[in-house]
């Protein structure tokens, strides 16, 4: 594997375990009494959405939706498309997206809006990465891992070609 482009750990697994935690905690508390449906992004959230429901201690039902990515390139394409959409009715429930990172804004801003017209009880967002200077629409992010520069990130599920998913901690390509 070409390692040799990754750069060092910005921040470790433990880290993000610990993160999760307390964020798992916070959703307990904020969702008390209530049932929640957690909807995983594919494929960058996978890692995330693991440590996030194994805190939440809640009735809840998981799901996934795919959505098109940067594919090889490092730029969005501001175009959003639904590649896997969702297999469970959402329908009067409170919804929490799980996302790997939120850059432009314009994936959840789409995302979000696509899930209120299902009539959810609610819809949050709960991303491992927030990249502020990235953002180009306006979007509220309700719970957020940890704030990133505007560097490509990979690993932890996020992927430069489909490739750095793996690496157990998250980093950023070099130019
Ligand atoms: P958006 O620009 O719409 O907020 O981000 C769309 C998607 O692009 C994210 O969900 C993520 O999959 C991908 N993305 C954005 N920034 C990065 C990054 O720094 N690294 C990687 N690997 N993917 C990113
Ligand atoms: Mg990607
Ligand atoms: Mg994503």
């Amino acid at each position: 594997m070409a390692r040799d482009v990754v750069g060092e750990i910005m921040i470790t697994q433990e880290q993000i375990n610990e993160r999760a935690r307390q964020i798992g905690a916070q959703i307990t508390e904020d969702y008390k009494g209530e049932e929640v449906v957690l909807i995983g992004i594919l494929r960058g959230a996978v890692l995330w959405m693991g440590d996030i429901m194994k805190n939440v201690d809640l009735d809840m039902i998981i799901d996934f939706m795919a959505v098109s990515s940067y594919g090889a390139s490092t730029k969005s394409s501001g175009v959003v498309k639904i590649i896997k959409d969702l297999d469970s009715d959402i329908e009067g429930k409170h919804v929490i997206i799980v996302e790997d990172i939120v850059d432009s804004g314009t994936t959840l801003n789409y995302l979000k809006h696509y899930l209120q017209n299902r009539n959810t009880k609610s819809v949050r967002i709960c991303t491992l990465l927030n990249k502020p200077e990235g953002r180009r629409v306006d979007i509220d992010v309700d719970y957020i891992g940890f704030e990133v520069e505007d560097k490509f990130i990979v690993g932890y599920g996020l992927d430069f070609d489909q490739r750095y998913r793996n690496l157990p901690y998250i980093s950023f390509l070099k130019d």
